[in-house]
């Protein structure tokens, strides 16, 4: 790293402090917090009936999944038709994390209510429900869901929201053609974190990606990746397991189904907002401190 970017990264550190995420970084006192989040079993108890991405070939039994308007889709970029009317996500309030889970299938962190997302000529205002992430096998095997020209990233992260009317209730969102708004990020390797615009994104109606499959989502696919050290992302892939600490390490969460689709584009040239990760110094080689950062980034929601 230059002396230069090293300056650049500590001014972002003095911002980021006056920020109100510094109390959810604190609240839940990262990063041994996280790590023994993330090393946490399945509880079986909890969730009976795992539904595992690795299982992808016995979805056939559930009659949404072979439906026409399936995720993840491959985006084919040169095809995407330019669409005027839509205009820039917006992150509405904050609120804490309610719950952080290794729920056999994904990491997937929970939120209080009070988050909302609205613009992108989404029907109304949608309130946040949860984000969670897929991935690959390290840095070295790409477990992106979606993918741009045949191109698959290192990770993908979703933030799911539903429609005010059904009360941050997923089942009953499920059964609305549009009941549920999906937000994605592509998560990329690089040695220097940057900043994705929120004005550059694809849009198109799909689905789950996990069964019941239900063709329910607004998808918007972000253009900019994430970008976070290799170590991160070999966290993931390194440190979680299906079931108890002797079972299979959770690596290809993702559906790798997927067709072409030429997708709605927004691609504004003039300079929109964008969805901060710069990270402090100290987080730069530390990855806990790097996925802890994102995690808070999304539970205080003021991006
Ligand atoms: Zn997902």
């Amino acid at each position: 790293m230059t002396r230069a970017v090293r300056l650049d990264c500590c001014r972002a550190e003095r911002k980021w402090k006056k920020d109100k995420l510094q109390v959810s970084f604190q609240m839940l006192s990262p990063p041994q917090g996280l790590k023994s989040i993330l090393m946490l079993t399945t509880s079986q108890s909890l969730f009976p009936a795992l539904l595992s991405l690795t299982d992808e070939p016995n979805w056939s039994k559930y009659p949404n999944c072979s439906g026409t308007r399936q995720s993840p889709i491959n985006i084919v970029s040169e095809s995407a038709k330019p669409n005027n009317n839509l205009s820039e996500i917006h992150f509405e309030n904050s609120s804490n994390i309610m719950s952080i889970k290794n729920n056999g299938e994904t990491v997937q962190v929970m939120l209080e209510s009070g988050v909302k997302i609205s613009g992108g000529n989404l029907s109304g205002e949608y309130d946040t429900v949860q984000f969670h992430f897929h991935w690959g096998n390290g840095s070295s095997v790409p477990g992106s869901e979606h993918t741009v020209d045949g191109k698959r990233y290192p990770m993908e992260l979703h933030i799911v929201n539903t429609m005010p009317i059904y009360n941050r209730n997923m089942t009953q969102a499920a059964e609305d053609p549009t009941g549920i708004a999906a937000l994605g990020f592509f998560i990329e390797r690089y040695n220097l974190l940057g900043n994705v615009s929120l004005s550059k994104y694809y849009r198109y109606l799909g689905s789950l990606t996990t069964p019941l499959c239900n063709e329910a989502v607004v998808w918007t696919v972000f253009k900019e990746p994430i970008k976070v050290s290799k170590d991160l992302i070999d966290l993931f892939s390194t440190t979680l397991h299906f079931n108890d600490s002797t079972s299979q390490l959770m690596t290809n969460i993702y559906r790798s189904k997927s067709s072409d689709m030429a997708a709605g584009l927004r691609d504004s040239s003039h300079t929109g907002a964008v969805c901060g990760f710069n990270l402090p110094c100290d987080a730069h080689n530390d990855p806990w401190l790097q996925c802890w950062f994102i995690l808070s980034r999304f539970g205080a929601a003021a991006v």
